[in-house]
């Protein structure tokens, strides 16, 4: 189940929408999401895609009515909160989107997140095992 209360810790003290920092947007049917997917299977506001201050991004359902459904390595699970990759694709409801293709949409509304994410996060790739590490690192989930 979905852990509010760690999620909060995590972007604890930072503000929503600014960076540099740890910052998250929403994703979600209202005209008020940073990302608005106009379709009646996605909820109001559906989930959030946070940018953490290590360059990782968090992507946490809203505790949607139709649930947050993750794609990596042709696998799909369901996912309340995940770490993802700009190739991991997202379905929210019936639409299935690109984790790349929010983050384009991000920079095009939010310019400074290109220089914060660019800076940050240029080398982020998916291990075999499904986990987030740098490029030419160890992975910290299976070494
Ligand atoms: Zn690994």
């Amino acid at each position: 189940m979905k852990d509010a209360e760690r999620v909060g810790a995590l972007t604890s003290g930072t503000a929503r929408g600014t960076a540099p920092g740890a910052c998250s947007f929403r994703i979600g049917r209202a005209s008020d999401n940073d990302i608005v997917l106009a379709d009646d299977t996605v909820s109001r506001h559906h989930a959030e895609l946070r940018f953490l201050d290590d360059g990782r991004l968090l992507l946490c359902d809203s505790k949607s009515s139709q649930g947050t459904v993750l794609t990596q390595f042709d696998e799909s699970r369901e996912v309340d909160e995940a770490f993802v990759t700009p190739t991991d694709q997202v379905r929210f409801g019936d639409m299935t989107v690109t984790v790349g293709d929010m983050i384009e949409e991000l920079r095009l509304k939010h310019p400074e997140l290109r220089t914060a994410y660019e800076e940050r996060a240029p080398t982020l790739r998916r291990c075999e095992c499904g986990a987030v590490k740098r490029e030419g690192e160890a992975c910290p989930e299976c070494g």
